[in-house]
C-alpha cells in the first residue's frame, strides 16, 4: 500500500516512542506531585517545553501544551479575542481567512454566536493566497485578532505569513497562524515570521495523536478555556500529558532538522518538492481534464491536490485504494461529508468540480518510484470512474 495521506496523520516515529516510553512506565509521575517521581515528570515537561521553544525561537514560558491542533487553535482564537476585549470593549471584531481549518473557523463563529463578536472573512485569490492588500482592506480599529493559516491542509497553499503579520502589526493587531500543516516543512521561527501566536499538532509530525502546542507571545494576554488546577501557568488546567509533550518536542525537532535543514545542511523540503512537482506534471499530462488546485509553486512540499471533472472524488478514492494507493478527498475532518469543500469554493471553483477533489500528501520518506506508481494509478482510477459515468 502506498500511503499518500500524511496531511491527515502520520505514524509515530520510533525515536519518538522511545523518548516518551519512560513517562508512560517507570517515570509515570504527575508533574504537580512533590516527590521524586513528580519532580522527574516536571523536569521532563520543562525539557520538552525548552526543546519546542528552541525550535520556535521563543521563551519556554511562551509555550502551552494542549491536546492537539484543534485545542491550540481554540485557545488562540477564543483566548486572545476574549482577553483583548476584556481590556478594551471596543475590540469586538475578528478577522479570519476564507480557507481556515474548522478549528479556527468554528472558534470564530462561536465567538460571533455566543459572545457577540463581528466576524470579517478575508477572501483569497484563485490560488488560495491572502494578499497584504486584502488584509489591509478588512482591518478596522475594532479588530481584536487576525487568524490566517500558514499552509492550507486541502490545497497546500502557503501564505506570505511574514508580510501579513507585518500588516497586522502596523495596525497593532495580534496575528495568529495555524501552522499545523507547515510545521516541520517550513521555517517556523516566530521572530522571523513576526507572528504573535502559532498552533502546532504532534500527530502530523510523527508523534501520537493527542498532543499540540500553542505559542503565545509573552506580553499577550490569554483567557483560559479550561479551568482547574492552574497547570500550564493557568492557561490550560489539567494534569499534563508529559509523554505527549516529550513526543511532540522530539518529533518537532526531528522533522524540523530533517525537512527544513540544519545549519548549513539542506533539508528534505527541496527534494520532496521536486518529487511533488514531478508527480503533479505526470498527473496533469496523463489524466485528461485534471486541474491542479492551490498555488502552482507557493505550496507545501508535501501536498499535491487536484480536481478531476466528470468524476466524483469519493469514487476515485475507492478505485485508488483498490489499486493500492491511499489518499483523501480533502481534509480528514470533512471526509465523509457530501458538501463541496468550502476551501475550494473560496477559490472560485464550481461546486460540481469541487466535489471531484482528491488530495495526495506525503511524508519525507516518500520515493520517486512510489509517486510514479501512484500517478499511473491515478490515471487508471480516473479513467475507469469516467468510463463508468459514460456507460
Ligand atoms: N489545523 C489544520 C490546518 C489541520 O490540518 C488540522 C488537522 O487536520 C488541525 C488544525 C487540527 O489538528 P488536530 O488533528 O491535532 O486536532
Amino acid at each position: 500500500m502506498i500511503f499518500l495521506d500524511a496531511a491527515a496523520t502520520t505514524p509515530a516515529r520510533r525515536e519518538v516512542l522511545e523518548a516518551m516510553w519512560p513517562y508512560l512506565t517507570g517515570e509515570f509521575g504527575n508533574p504537580s506531585s512533590h516527590h521524586s517521581l513528580g519532580e522527574a515528570a516536571a523536569n521532563a515537561l520543562s525539557g520538552a517545553r525548552a526543546t519546542v521553544a528552541k525550535v520556535l525561537g521563543c521563551r519556554p514560558g511562551e509555550i502551552t501544551f494542549t491536546s492537539g491542533g484543534t485545542e491550540a487553535d481554540n485557545l488562540a482564537v477564543k483566548g486572545i479575542a476574549l482577553a483583548r476585549r476584556a481590556t478594551d470593549p471596543a475590540l469586538n471584531r475578528i478577522v479570519i481567512s476564507a480557507i481556515e481549518h474548522p478549528a479556527v473557523e468554528e472558534s470564530a463563529r462561536y465567538l460571533q454566536r455566543v459572545h457577540g463578536f463581528d466576524l470579517d472573512v478575508v477572501p483569497v485569490d484563485r490560488h488560495g493566497v491572502v494578499t497584504a492588500e486584502a488584509l489591509r482592506a478588512i482591518l478596522r480599529p475594532e479588530t481584536a485578532l487576525v487568524c490566517i493559516m500558514y499552509a492550507n491542509n486541502e490545497i497546500g497553499t502557503v501564505q506570505p505569513v511574514r508580510q501579513l503579520a507585518e500588516v497586522a502589526a502596523e495596525h497593532g493587531v495580534p496575528f495568529h497562524t495555524d501552522a499545523v500543516q507547515a510545521a516541520g516543512w517550513l521555517p517556523i521561527g516566530v521572530k522571523e515570521l513576526g507572528v504573535d501566536a502559532i498552533s502546532i499538532s504532534g500527530h502530523k509530525l510523527g508523534a501520537p495523536k493527542g498532543s499540540g502546542v500553542l505559542y503565545v507571545k509573552g506580553r499577550l494576554k490569554l483567557e483560559p478555556l479550561v479551568h482547574g488546577g492552574g497547570q500550564e501557568r493557568g492557561r490550560r488546567s489539567g494534569t499534563e500529558n508529559v509523554a505527549g509533550a516529550v513526543a511532540l518536542a522530539t518529533a518537532l525537532t526531528l522533522a524540523h532538522a530533517e525537512q527544513s535543514g540544519h545549519g548549513e545542511q539542506p533539508g528534505l523540503a527541496g527534494p520532496v518538492s521536486e518529487l511533488r512537482d514531478a508527480f503533479i506534471r505526470s498527473v496533469l499530462e496523463t489524466v485528461p481534464g485534471a486541474v491542479l488546485t492551490g498555488h502552482p509553486s507557493q505550496r507545501l512540499p508535501s501536498v499535491a491536490s487536484f480536481c478531476f471533472p466528470g468524476t466524483s472524488g469519493e469514487s476515485v478514492l475507492l478505485e485508488l485504494e483498490r489499486l493500492g494507493v491511499v489518499c483523501s478527498s480533502g481534509s480528514a475532518c470533512a471526509a465523509g461529508s457530501d458538501a463541496p469543500s468550502p476551501v475550494l469554493l473560496a477559490l472560485g471553483i464550481q461546486p460540481e468540480v469541487a466535489q471531484t477533489a482528491v488530495r495526495f500528501s506525503f511524508n519525507s520518506t516518500v520515493t520517486s518510484a512510489e509517486l510514479q506508481q501512484a500517478a499511473k494509478a491515478v490515471a487508471a482510477a480516473v479513467g475507469s470512474v469516467q468510463g463508468l459515468g459514460r456507460r
